[in-house]
């Protein structure tokens, strides 16, 4: 399984984090070849297989590992002992300070997002697209994170994982007036008749807000890079997901 670590999280002895990508897996086309995702149509067996790939590789015990069934909404999990892999709760937001928990967001064009507080030792892992973003996803998990867990958002170390870009993101005009609406003006691109917006932009206008200054965000477009990556705009929506991990040790 090829898998990137983010290295704003290499000091942290007590922390494993990474992202996958589309390689290094054996699920066939069109998910080839290293889909994690069970809900997209993929041969169930081979994305079990990848997911032991993946754990083997980064450690940790296949079972432990919480993902989620993400809605694009705000709604946050504080993973417990109550749930298991064959168990993902329907939301966009994991939060735990349990050691040996995994936790997952799958993406393919959305923003999966890692967060790591070394000070209360406590993780979250957020699944963000535009309309995630335009729902506070991410400062609601962050505020969260300081009522459970007593997370100053300062402390906060923060990745934004590989995401469909504003050079690729095209809206229609209705969103594009809802985030001018909601102050996001300048996440949004026009060029001839179309108009992009790059979510990364509000992301990061969100945490700027917080105060949050340990940030590292992805470089790279999924939708520019979909030999790297899944893209669900770039490959016509039938694809597989990568996947954003995050375990406190
Ligand atoms: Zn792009």
């Amino acid at each position: 399984m090829k898998i990137l670590f983010p290295s704003l999280f290499t000091p942290f002895s007590d922390l494993t984090a990474a992202f996958t990508t589309r390689h290094g897996g054996i699920s066939k086309a069109p998910y080839e070849n290293a889909n994690l995702a069970f809900h997209v149509g993929d041969n169930p067996e081979d994305v079990v297989k990848n997911h032991d790939l993946l754990a083997t590789k980064l450690d940790y015990d296949r079972y432990s590992l919480i993902h989620m069934r993400q809605i694009h909404s705000d709604k946050i999990v504080r993973v417990d002992h109550t749930l298991t892999f064959n168990t993902p709760p329907e939301c966009d937001a994991l939060i735990t300070n349990r050691p040996n928990t995994p936790l997952m967001v799958m993406s393919a064009d959305c923003t999966g997002i890692l967060i790591y507080d070394p000070i209360q030792k406590a993780i979250g892992a957020v699944h963000a697209g535009r309309a995630g973003a335009l729902n506070s996803i991410l400062p609601k998990t962050i505020q969260a994170m300081y009522q459970t867990f007593g997370s100053k958002s300062e402390n906060l170390y923060i990745v934004l994982g590989p995401s469909i870009g504003g050079c690729c993101y095209e809206i229609n005009e209705a969103i594009a007036a809802e985030c001018d609406e909601k102050g996001y003006s300048l996440a949004l691109r026009r060029e001839d008749e179309k108009v992009f917006l790059d979510v990364n932009t509000i992301l990061l206008e969100q945490l700027k807000s917080l105060k949050i200054t340990h940030i590292e965000v992805s470089d790279h477009c999924t939708a520019c890079r979909k030999d790297e990556y899944f893209s669900y705009r770039g490959d016509a929506q039938h694809t597989g997901r990568i996947a954003g991990v995050i375990i406190l040790r």
